[in-house]
């Protein structure tokens, strides 16, 4: 079995198993059997099934990307609901319980706050770090023309800053999403972004541009800036820190800690997730 551990993928198999994308692959690997033995080829069809079946199995699916497009295939087919989950088919193809999305990857924050020193973006005193004033208003005044922004030109302008990644606008029973699906190694991660995030992530590497940062400099500074706000990029609304169990409709009455944020208290989005400390 050591073989096929090395092979198996755990979040697509066992009880996590997508049993819709099981069923989409089993038919597509069956049909490409039939083809290739009605083509004349009966060794290799055989082996294809065999290969397919035993790669969904260990895999959860063999057809790249199934769990991007077996959904919206269902969907066109009109079956979205017949899998009880909507359009997500429910196996991480959904916002996840912690809203932690953004533009940029993970990044050493003490070199991130180095840099942001150096481009006058930030300032420290006695009392800590702050943001510059001149910063501040840069970043607001980028905030403004993206408040007024649909759902589909705030993913338009995402699409402008990650050019390397697949974005796309969902609306869910959730709330409304800008998703950024890119290649973290060879996992495909999506990172799903509400309206204040990308409003404040856009606007961020707007403001930034001209610091002398690299794009992908910029791209990892903008979430940390986002622990700086003074008023929610959506809404204008104040912010305070807070726990998920006050805000967000945190997991309350669940055994996971509540994470410590930022939320506007107006519309109750999460802006910043603190890190927790451990
Ligand atoms: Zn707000």
């Amino acid at each position: 079995m050591t073989t096929l551990d090395g092979i198996r993928r755990p979040e697509y198999t066992g009880e996590r198993r997508c049993w819709p994308c099981t069923v989409v692959n089993v038919v597509i690997v069956v049909a490409a059997g039939a083809a290739l033995y009605v083509a004349g080829y009966p060794l290799v069809a055989g082996v294809v099934a065999v290969l397919g079946l035993l790669g969904i199995w260990a895999r959860g699916y063999v057809v790249p990307y199934t769990p991007r497009f077996a959904p919206r295939l269902a969907a066109a087919l009109g079956l979205g609901d017949t899998f009880g989950h909507g359009d997500t088919f429910g196996h991480g193809d959904g916002p996840p319980q912690e809203l932690g999305g953004s533009l940029g990857g993970d990044a050493d924050p003490d070199a991130v706050v180095d840099t942001l020193l150096r481009a006058d973006v930030l300032a420290e005193d006695e009392a800590g770090l702050y943001m510059t004033d001149e910063f501040r208003t840069r970043w607001r005044d980028a905030m403004e023309p993206l408040q007024e922004a649909t759902l589909d030109e705030l993913a338009e302008a995402v699409m402008g800053v990650r050019m390397d990644a697949d974005v796309r606008a969902e609306r869910n029973e959730r709330g409304e999403y800008v998703v950024v699906a890119s290649h973290d190694g060879n996992r495909l991660h999506d990172a799903w972004l509400t309206r204040p995030v990308v409003i404040a992530e856009v606007a961020g590497v707007n403001a930034l541009a001209g610091s002398g940062l690299t794009r992908e400099a910029q791209l990892v500074a903008v979430e940390p800036l986002r622990s700086f706000l003074e008023a929610c990029p959506d809404c204008g609304g104040p912010v305070e820190e807070t726990t998920t169990v006050d805000c967000c409709g945190g997991p309350a009455g669940t055994a996971a800690e509540p994470d410590h944020v930022l939320a506007c208290t107006d519309c109750d989005s999460r802006l910043f997730t603190f890190p927790t400390e451990d």
